[in-house]
């Protein structure tokens, strides 16, 4: 539902949990964080309920220290509201994090596919069945971009996704179809949202991603691709916000 990333030097908790508290409006009944720490791993927390929730959890089990993070507030369409089916979700043998607004349609003939070649899920969600499928593109192709544009083909519905890998520390990526997307431009960082909410409080310097689009965001560049892989170009906007 709601949907903030992140890579720069600033602390990307309180900027992940500052941008999902500004989508908050648009309700939701799970919220969950993710960072690539600074030892390359992922670290992950998630949890059905309010933010007050996942903040109360943030304190008693500290987070890694990490410069690059995503971070959702849910609003469940497949399976229940349980701390379980909060994003993010793994994959990738937990090497992988991603988020996803939207419905995937065709999630039910994908997963039987993954579970018949011997993956196991965690969740009940569409999503999670995205984030195996990705570990899976990733083993086989070694880079974030290329397996997001190889495994986004295989999906029908309506998503924004983001994602990131341990083995890729300081890169964020993301793609969209029928659903938002924007891009906020910082000084050695950048951001992600479902909308510029996210990260208003940061830069009002900003990018409307295209639709069938895939973004990749490091501390010092933003990079456009439609879903085969050619570049795009893309068109900074000032964002009018009062606040
Ligand atoms: N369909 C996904 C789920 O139920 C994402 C829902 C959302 O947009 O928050 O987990």
């Amino acid at each position: 539902c709601g949907i903030v990333g992140y890579t720069g030097a600033n602390d990307t908790l309180a900027v992940l949990m500052g941008g999902l508290k500004r989508l908050e409006y648009r309700g939701y009944d799970s919220a969950g964080v993710a960072v690539v720490a600074a030892d390359s791993s992922i670290d992950t927390r998630k949890r059905a309920g309010k933010l007050a929730v996942l903040a109360e959890d943030l304190i008693e089990h500290p987070l890694a220290a990490g410069t690059t993070g995503i971070g959702h507030t849910r609003w469940a369409t497949h399976g229940g509201p349980t701390d379980e089916n909060a994003h993010p979700h793994l994959g990738d043998d937990g090497k992988l994090a991603l988020i996803h607004n939207g419905i995937i349609e065709n999630f039910a003939p994908l997963k039987d596919e993954l579970l018949a070649e011997g993956y196991h899920f965690e969740s009940e969600t569409d999503t999670e069945v995205v984030a195996v499928e990705l570990g899976r593109a990733y083993r086989r192709l070694g880079d974030l971009r290329r397996a997001f544009s190889e495994v986004v083909n295989r999906l029908e519905g309506t998503f924004t996704l983001l994602a990131v890998h341990s083995d890729e520390p300081g890169v964020v990526v993301a793609a969209r179809h029928n659903s938002p997307l924007m891009v906020g431009l910082g000084t050695g960082e950048n951001f992600l949202g479902s909308d510029v909410a996210a990260f208003v409080e940061h830069t009002r310097r900003a990018v409307a991603i295209g639709e069938d689009n895939i973004a990749v965001i490091t501390p010092d560049s933003v990079e456009v691709t439609d879903f085969a892989g050619n570049r795009v170009e893309i068109e900074e906007f000032e964002v009018a916000w009062d606040a």
